[in-house]
């Protein structure tokens, strides 16, 4: 069979594991891997990875060496055309005329509607591996590169948490998660962070202003406050507008992580995650399977529908909220 292989969407580390594992399970299996190019815009554009023949196939030796870089050596990108029929007609075209049989697509919720979309014009096998920093999709306890994305927010807000100590300041540090508080919850409960602000939480700026003052009489000096992005009240500079607006007794500053969090080497449970699952993605297409996420649940390898994997975002665990509630007094 025919593999075509591709990352789309926000990058995120451990991608280039998961091309690896597809290639080389693929590969060793006897079958051959096409590797698109920039995600759903280099399917548009028949961009593939051309290797040292100037062939569009990946071998063995294609991803010699990567397993450990961040990024992905396929590139990624958002391709506006391919959320139109016509583009997801185009794509289903590409893939018939390089005899192209199963896809395995790399990437987060955005990726797999594509996918969804694109099944309604192509009668391939389609799953989807989640490559994306958020965490925020059913199917699976962690998506790929989010464990690494953490640890890169935590090795930084454990700098950050240095200089508000000896300034006896606040800082507001943005975190990623346009949707999603996963990466600020567990930056804040690893860095003792005081208090965090998430899309799923309602944030009331006068709650805010009496957790303060009662750190403050308890005797706080610093404190960190760890904003997703997508906060309903806004990002972390217009939250500190807003404390300082009603008289914050703390001076504040503000630190916005941003793509910081998507770079760096994955950290090993990401790349052994990736590797596991782009194995199981290949194996699972083989074995006759098609719009579903490979994911893993409680150490088991699952497929989870599309449909249901992108339905809602999923949400924080409601114990990690308490936990941090109950330690941060
Ligand atoms: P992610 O996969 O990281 O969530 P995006 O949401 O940007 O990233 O989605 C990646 C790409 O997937 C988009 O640029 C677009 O080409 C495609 N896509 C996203 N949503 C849809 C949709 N509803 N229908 C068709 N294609 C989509």
């Amino acid at each position: 069979m025919r593999f075509g292989v591709f990352c789309s969407g926000g990058d995120s580390p451990g991608m280039n594991a998961c091309v690896r594992a597809v290639v080389r399970s693929a590969v060793s299996l006897g079958h051959e891997v096409v590797g698109i190019r920039r995600g759903y815009q280099g399917l548009l554009d028949e961009d593939f990875f051309l290797n040292e023949n100037h062939q569009p196939r990946m071998h063995l030796r294609s991803v010699s060496d990567i397993v450990h870089r961040g990024g992905t050596i396929l590139h990624s990108a958002r391709c506006p055309e391919f959320r139109q029929v016509a583009g997801q007609q185009k794509g289903a075209e590409v893939l018939r005329k390089h005899g192209i049989e199963g896809l395995v697509a790399i990437g987060g919720d955005g990726t797999l509607r594509g996918a969804i979309d694109l099944q309604k014009f192509w009668d391939g096998r389609v799953i989807g591996c989640p490559g994306t920093i958020d965490n925020d999709l059913f199917g699976t306890d962690y998506t790929i590169g989010f464990k690494t994305a953490v640890s890169t927010a935590v090795e930084l807000v454990d700098k950050i948490r240095d200089t508000a100590e000896s300034h006896e300041r606040m800082f507001l540090v943005e975190v990623m998660g346009r949707h999603s508080g996963y990466i600020a919850l567990h930056t804040a409960l690893a860095t003792g962070a005081e208090i965090v602000c998430l899309p799923e939480t309602v944030t009331d700026i006068h709650a805010l202003l009496k957790q303060i003052h009662l750190m403050r009489a308890r005797g706080k000096s610093s404190i960190l406050c760890i904003v997703a992005e997508g906060d309903e009240l806004g990002n972390a500079f217009q939250i500190q507008q807003k404390l300082e607006a009603a008289q914050c007794p703390i001076s504040s500053r503000v630190v916005v992580l941003g793509h910081t969090q998507r770079g760096g080497s994955p950290v090993p449970d990401d790349r052994i995650l990736a590797s596991l699952l782009g194995d199981f993605a290949v194996r699972s297409i083989l074995a006759g399977k098609t719009g579903y996420l490979a994911g893993r649940i409680n150490r088991h390898l699952t497929l989870t529908p599309f449909a249901e994997a992108t339905a809602a975002h999923r949400q924080v665990p409601e114990e990690l909220m308490k936990l941090l509630e109950d330690l941060t007094r």
